[in-house]
């Protein structure tokens, strides 16, 4: 078994979709980014190679090569995972966290958990996605910028 984790940042700014999980979520900010900023994403993607010791994800998909602007980060996930299917491994379970201020995640984490489970052959079961804000504390309290961490258990196949 191996174990990974990631964490990403992105700072927000009005007039910009918020796309966490691959869904994009009702908001009046959104990530500041090459891709699409779904930081969640991100650091799954880091949790998933570091758990193989793969490097990182601005090794795999550099933000500046012009073939990963506005990027849907879905594409980066499921090419990570195939990396992580070619090595011989599999889920067993991720477990995340999103740092962020605004605006509230609660009804918007089943439909999030669903779509990663699909994008890495699982079920929501295996994917937990938690949220909490900083009380008010530091750029994330002041909506500045948003953080994710993820935590992934892999197997062999
Ligand atoms: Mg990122």
């Amino acid at each position: 078994m191996r174990i990974g984790f990631g964490i990403d940042y992105h700072a927000l700014a009005p007039g910009i979709p918020l796309v966490l999980g691959g869904v994009q979520i009702p908001s009046t900010l959104g990530c500041v980014a090459h891709s699409d900023g779904d930081v969640l994403l991100h650091a799954l993607c880091d949790a998933l190679l570091g758990a193989l010791a793969l490097g990182d994800i601005g090794q795999h998909f550099p933000n500046t090569d012009p073939q990963y602007k506005d990027k849907d980060s879905t594409y980066f996930l499921r090419s990570v995972y195939a990396k992580v299917q070619a090595e011989g491994y599999l889920l067993c379970n991720a477990d995340t966290m999103l740092l962020l201020e605004y605006p509230a995640l609660a009804p918007h984490i089943p439909a999030m958990r669903a779509k990663i489970a699909t994008l890495l052959g699982a079920i929501p079961h295996q994917i937990s996605i938690k949220a909490t804000t900083t009380e008010g504390l530091g750029f994330i309290g002041r909506k500045e910028g948003i953080a994710a961490h993820a935590c992934v258990l892999l197997q062999r196949a």
